[in-house]
Order: C-alpha cells, then sequence, then structure tokens
C-alpha cells in the first residue's frame, strides 16, 4: 500500500476533508522541491501541516516537504503548538513567538502570579 493510499485511509478514519487521495505524484513532486521548509535543510519526508490525527484533510494544501528530523519532532502537534514548545525549550530562537509564549503563560498563570514574580 502507497503511502498516498495509507494517508488518504487515515483521513478517512479521522472523518476529514478530503478530496484526494492525493496521487503518489504530488507527494513526490512535494519531495523534490528539496528543502525542509521548517529547518532549510535537505527535505526527504513530506509533512502533513495539519495532523491527520487532529483532523487535517489529506489534500495538497496541507502537505510540505520537511526532513525527517523536523517531521519526527512535529509529530502530530499542531505548527503552533510545536513552534512554542521549540521557543520555550530553547532549540528555536524567535523573538516574535517567545512574545506570544510569554502572553499565552501569562494568561495561563494568571496576574496575581504575576505580580508575585
Ligand atoms: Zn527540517
Amino acid at each position: 500500500m502507497s503511502r498516498a493510499s495509507r494517508n488518504a485511509r487515515r483521513a478517512r478514519q479521522h472523518q476529514n476533508e478530503i478530496t484526494g487521495p492525493v496521487p503518489a505524484a504530488v507527494y513526490a513532486a512535494i519531495k523534490a522541491e528539496a528543502l525542509c521548509v521548517y529547518c532549510g535543510t535537505e527535505a526527504d519526508e513530506v509533512d502533513h501541516i495539519w495532523p491527520v490525527s487532529l483532523g487535517g484533510p489529506e489534500h495538497v494544501s496541507n502537505l510540505v516537504a520537511a526532513c525527517g528530523t523536523c517531521n519526527r519532532s512535529k509529530a502530530d502537534r499542531l505548527l503552533t503548538e510545536w513552534v512554542l514548545a521549540r521557543v520555550h525549550q530553547g532549540v528555536l530562537a524567535d523573538h516574535k513567538v517567545a512574545a506570544e509564549y510569554a502572553r499565552v503563560m501569562k494568561f495561563k498563570i494568571g496576574p496575581r502570579e504575576l505580580e508575585a514574580v
């Protein structure tokens, strides 16, 4: 069974919007883009930006070239969750994302706890 067929089956299992299955040639063309959209190194895999397990569609608009390291690191998280986690872990230096993380955490812990900091 091809990767495209497996992903289409997974998408059906999650009752996602399906316009495919995405042909294997499309997967190959995305891989041929050569660079990982997340880190810029050589890409050898295709990532579903919005994970199929979380309702992402099996559609070309949801597919990007990625290296294995980024694809496995992101796994089944939303892009926003993954990027926030990487900034929080110090793996990724992005001041705008770090500021957003701080904002999110501020609301999470509440103003009373912030006054004590
Ligand atoms: Zn990468």
